[in-house]
């Protein structure tokens, strides 16, 4: 089962797009308590994908360099929806890399129900492609079905 992990600021929306993907939903109540969560969804191939949420712990550097270890797959998500969004990108990427070196990351923008410029989605493409990152997509976590979002987000 591949290992994906989710990053981005605290309100960017992670949870809400982790809970529109997953299919399983377990009692994770005990490991929400140390700040990490996770929720089991099929890709587009059927395949299960352990996808780990942080459950807040975005604030705790400590409890985050063990978050990342042996990750395959980072979202990174951002919200669209704001001016500077996008502004922390390069901090999350660099933290990713620091801690798990071979995961891919693939960026989300989130929350263009709100409304996105087609500037900042070039820039964003831009970033994407500087940092090495291996795709990029916008989307509505609340407002798109799992059957929206899933094609999107293929590594
Ligand atoms: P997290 O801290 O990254 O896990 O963010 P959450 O999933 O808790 O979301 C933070 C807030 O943004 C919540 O109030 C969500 O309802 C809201 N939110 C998440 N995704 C979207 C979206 O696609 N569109 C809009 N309008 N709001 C969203
Ligand atoms: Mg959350």
């Amino acid at each position: 089962m591949s290992r994906t992990i989710l990053v981005g600021d605290s309100g960017s929306g992670k949870t809400t797009l982790v809970e529109r993907l997953e299919t399983d939903t377990f009692n994770a109540s005990a490991l929400a308590t140390i700040g990490v969560d996770y929720r089991v969804f099929q890709d587009l191939s059927g395949n299960s994908v352990k996808c780990w949420d942080t459950a807040g712990a975005e604030r705790f550097r400590a409890v985050m360099s063990l978050y990342y270890r042996n990750a395959d797959f980072c979202i990174l998500v951002f919200d669209a929806s704001r001016r500077l969004g996008m502004k922390s990108v390069p901090k999350w990427a660099s933290e990713v890399r620091a801690h798990a070196p071979t995961a891919r990351i693939f960026l989300v923008g989130n929350k263009i129900d709100w409304g996105q410029s087609a500037c900042e989605t070039e820039e964003a493409i831009a970033l994407a492609q500087e940092l090495g990152f291996v795709g990029v997509a916008f989307l509505s976590a609340k407002h798109m079905k799992r059957a929206e979002i899933l094609p999107l987000i293929q590594p």
